[in-house]
């Protein structure tokens, strides 16, 4: 765990070395061999200082986030991080000094240890990194971080570092005072060894900055007009920014303004309580769960099958360069492999890879790619009309006209070019693959590529295994997803496959209130309250209104008299076939968009969806509100429908073996659409609520709004037996 040596010259050297893991983390067996060796070294008389370090490439990349994640009992948790506090000011206090070594990266508790060091030194390592990562996964920098860092380098420059997970560069860090030397790689060591001997020399004791009489917190402290003012833009900035969803990033805040206006140990009191508070509360163990575990397993491939060998890609043939194709093509490009760009006329293969050229041009004028790494790029992408450009293509992805029978006539032609072995991926968002797949000679290499707009920055990819996809075809589509760089997800096959599918409940559910009378500004601004990156109205013309118009009616005739309507289709036909209102694209939807001018609601609405509802908190129950408003709708009741309706479904296509595992839909669901981290997921959240109150609040509102939120069997079969979709 940790190495022990003490020199001639009587300086210890205390050397984190985690065993059987590529990093260092701490947690409480690392800890606690880390408050032996401290205590040792401050113990003996025949150590003079001591030098903190790392065997590893890095310092120390953190917390164990999953003890972190498993802790459940908060007075053993506070008790235990107020030892590591204790143990912290005993070093900072013990008379010897103590100086910190940085060979690459310090992040979150490893950069708080090294903060409780007296002195600081980085190698000149460029993809060394210093910061506090922790609130990204809903916890604080509960090691001390929040007292330390802002009474070392102020408030104001503490602030991006702790509250939004800013990482800096070695220059960086010295520059605003978190580490005071950066030196040549290799020299590290050596340099803090060096100030240690000169500080014994000088026989001063080693002190903190704010141990030392006459301490002043640099910039100002929380009750100074310039630190009230940075304060209290900070918390108005915060609450417009997260409309308080996140507990963490208030919680760092109080710990700042709290623990600065007082002595660095009632602080890091006040720390310890507002850490175990954050550790403890769904938020962070649905951060935790999902943006940490769920994206690292699917980043690895956790679900990849096992026994095919991996595919390494040299050459992709990407059908149709519109939108999607340029987009595909741009990203397959940047992860150093060849693209045939094809489509029906030059004209429109060039225009895809003129899309790509201004994009990376973009970045060059920024001066984050050269010119010669664009041109590279640039030269690997072969737009064309000829099919026979596609020989030696690897994989096919197709991103046509989404019409079968165009993707047909595409898929037999590539097919007639490619080798037998090589794969045909469909980038359809609606066509059940099972289907497309019978145009296609060798149903078992065939599979959905499901990408996101604007695909070259979009993460994830729904790869949708269709009834005849091999083992081998979706292992090696998922070797191709993780050489451009995406995170997959792995769905059956089914009517709007996971994402589709999900995510439409939220627009539909913004349509529906809109039919009953509810207020449209009230409608979307609950979608973001709730949580969710644009309201659902708003996402409905992002969209194209004319678009859900059109799936509606061909999943109206491809299912007859089984499809049950929805307000969702009425309010979609009358926008489209009554109003021509289709969207943003076509001039306007559910909104207006003024040239030269931010966007407004359609005035319209008002009369075509007259207001029969008022909002709860604006109106009197009884008390008509503008002459009809009589029903009531509170903001609660709006977010818990736009939100329950996501669950309700994703709970269906686990029922349905649409999704393989609960995990998939959380992780799908906040890279797919910016579904709200701090929920989990759509599955998350059901377990944050407990299943027995998700069940509850289900059968409420199948009472009052119908089926589409009847719970299904797996929710009640898992509540009955007092189960969740994951461990408690
Ligand atoms: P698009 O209209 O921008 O591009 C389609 C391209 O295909 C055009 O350049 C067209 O010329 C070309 N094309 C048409 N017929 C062809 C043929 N026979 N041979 C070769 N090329 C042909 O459309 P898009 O938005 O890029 O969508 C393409 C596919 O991706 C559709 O299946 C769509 O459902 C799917 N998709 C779209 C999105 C999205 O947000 N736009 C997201 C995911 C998936």
């Amino acid at each position: 765990m940790l190495n022990y040596s003490v020199d001639a010259d009587g300086i210890a050297t205390v050397e984190f070395d985690y065993p059987n893991k590529s990093q260092n983390i701490l947690n409480a067996g690392s800890m606690g061999a880390y408050a032996e060796a401290m205590q040792k070294a401050l113990a003996d008389p025949a150590v003079k200082g001591i030098v903190l370090t790392s065997a590893k490439k890095d310092f120390i990349a953190g917390g164990d986030l999953a003890e972190l994640g498993a802790a459940t009992d908060a007075a053993a948790f506070h008790a235990a991080i107020s030892g590591w506090h204790k143990l912290m000011r005993g070093i900072e206090l013990g008379g010897k000094p103590v100086a910190a070594a940085f060979n690459g990266s310090a992040l979150g508790g490893g950069l708080e240890l090294a903060l409780g060091c007296h002195y600081r030194v980085a190698a000149d390592n460029p993809k060394a990194r210093f910061g506090f990562p922790e609130v990204t996964l809903g916890l604080l920098p509960g090691a001390g971080g929040t007292q330390r860092t802002p009474r070392l380098i102020g408030m104001q420059a503490a602030a991006p570092l702790l509250m939004e997970g800013k990482r800096i560069k070695a220059a960086e860090a010295l520059k605003v005072g978190l580490i005071h030397a950066v030196v040549k790689v290799g020299d590290e060591r050596t340099a803090a060894r060096q100030w240690v001997l000169d500080a014994v020399a000088s026989g001063a004791k080693p002190l903190q900055p704010w141990d030392t009489k006459g301490f002043r917190i640099p910039g100002g402290g929380p009750n100074t007009p310039n630190g009230m003012q940075m304060l209290m833009a900070a918390n108005a900035m915060l609450r417009e920014k997260t409309y308080d969803n996140y507990p963490a990033p208030k919680h760092i805040l109080s710990c700042v303004y709290e623990g600065l206006a007082t002595n660095i140990d009632t602080g890091l009191a006040i720390e310890a309580r507002y850490f175990t508070h954050l550790v403890m509360s769904p938020v962070s163990k649905n951060m935790i769960r999902s943006l940490f575990f769920g994206m690292q397993d699917a980043n690895k491939l956790g679900s990849r099958p096992k026994h095919v060998a991996v595919q390494k890609y040299s050459k992709i043939g990407m059908l149709g360069a519109g939108m999607m194709g340029a987009g595909i093509a741009m990203c397959t490009a940047q992860a150093g492999i060849a693209v045939v760009l094809l489509d029906t006329t030059q004209e429109a293969a060039d225009k895809g890879k003129a899309y790509a050229s201004k994009q990376w041009s973009k970045q060059v004028a920024k001066g984050r790619m050269t010119q010669e790494a664009m041109d590279a790029l640039l030269a690997r992408i072969h737009p064309t009309t000829d099919y026979a450009d596609l020989a030696g293509c690897e994989m096919v992805i197709e991103a046509v006209f989404e019409k079968r029978e165009i993707k047909a006539e595409v898929t037999k032609k590539a097919e007639a070019v490619i080798s037998a072995d090589a794969i045909f991926a469909s980038n359809t968002s609606t066509l059940p693959i099972t289907g497309l797949a019978q145009a296609s000679v060798r149903p078992a290499n065939f599979i959905g590529l499901h990408f996101f707009s604007p695909a070259e920055k979009m993460p994830l990819v729904e790869i949708i295994v269709g009834k005849a996809t091999s083992d081998e075809t979706l292992a090696r589509s998922m070797d191709y997803v993780r050489a451009i760089g995406k995170t997959p997800i792995v769905v059956n096959d089914s009517r709007g496959f996971f994402t589709s599918r999900v995510f439409g409940t939220y627009v539909s559910e913004g349509m529906a209130l809109l039919e009953e009378g509810v207020p449209p500004a009230l409608i979307d601004k609950a979608g973001l309250i709730a949580g969710m990156p644009v309201g659902p109205l708003a996402l409905a013309d992002e969209v194209s209104i004319e678009l859900i118009h059109k799936v509606t009616q061909q999943t109206r005739a491809d299912l007859g008299e089984a499809y049950v309507e929805r307000a969702a289709d009425r309010v979609a036909a009358k926008m489209v076939a009554e109003l021509g209102r289709l969207g943003r694209k076509s001039g306007g939807g559910f909104y207006d968009y003024p040239a030269g001018g931010p966007k407004h609601l359609w005035p319209g609405l008002a009369e075509h969806f007259p207001q029969k509802v008022g909002a709860g908190s604006l109106c009197v129950p009884g008390i008509p509100l503008r002459g009809q408003a009589t029903a009531i709708v509170t903001l609660e009741q709006i977010v818990e429908r736009l939100i329950l309706a996501q669950s309700v479904e994703a709970v269906r296509c686990l029922e349905e073996h649409v999704l393989r595992a609960p995990i998939d839909a959380d992780v799908g669901a906040i890279l797919g659409w910016g579904y709200p981290p701090f929920r989990g997921g759509p599955i998350g959240w059901l377990h944050s609520l407990g299943l027995a109150n998700a069940l509850d609040a289900l059968e409420r509102l199948t009472k009052t709004h119908g089926a589409r939120f009847a719970p299904p069997e797996l929710l009640r079969n898992l509540a009955a037996k007092g189960e969740s979709f994951y461990p408690a």
